[in-house]
């Protein structure tokens, strides 16, 4: 779970009147002069306050372009699922133990498939694959778990 694979771009310096948005560059498809915003507040997909700013990788804070901030999102979406499902898996206590919840993540992690395959854009942040493999994965978990109405 890091961020290393989006560098970061030092010229950002731009002096700011509003924080939410600037013109410049895309750190994740290298745009220049769009729109950017910052991804770092929010609601995740479990509903639990997402705050990056207190971290420490986001010293360096990174700025995306309309598309990329939505594919931010949904990275950071499947990113959470995956981490729950990895608890749920291995008898941790996990968000995703209710049946209801892990329906939820299912067709949610289907939605954010349906966006990656569709387009010719290149998805730099949300790879198809890693999608797939999860959607996968949290079937597989929802048929073991719950296997009479699931199956
Ligand atoms: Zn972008």
């Amino acid at each position: 779970m890091n961020d290393q694979d989006h560098p970061s771009h030092p010229e950002h310096q731009s002096t700011l009147t509003n924080p939410q948005v600037l013109s410049g560059i895309c750190d994740a498809c290298g745009k220049v002069g769009v729109d950017l915003y910052k991804v770092s507040l929010g609601k995740d997909f479990f509903n639990r306050t997402y705050d990056r700013l207190s971290h420490t990788e986001d010293l360096h804070p990174k700025w995306f372009c309309s598309p990329c901030s939505l594919e931010k999102g949904y990275q950071r979406d499947v990113r959470n699922i995956h981490q729950e499902l990895e608890k749920l898996l291995a008898n941790d206590s996990s968000l995703l133990s209710e049946e209801k919840t892990l329906l939820q993540a299912i067709s949610h992690v289907e939605k954010i498939e349906s966006y990656v395959k569709k387009g010719r854009k290149i998805h730099l942040l949300l790879p198809p694959r890693e999608v797939g493999l999860l959607l996968i994965e949290l079937q597989q978990a929802l048929s073991a778990r719950f296997p009479s109405e699931n199956s």
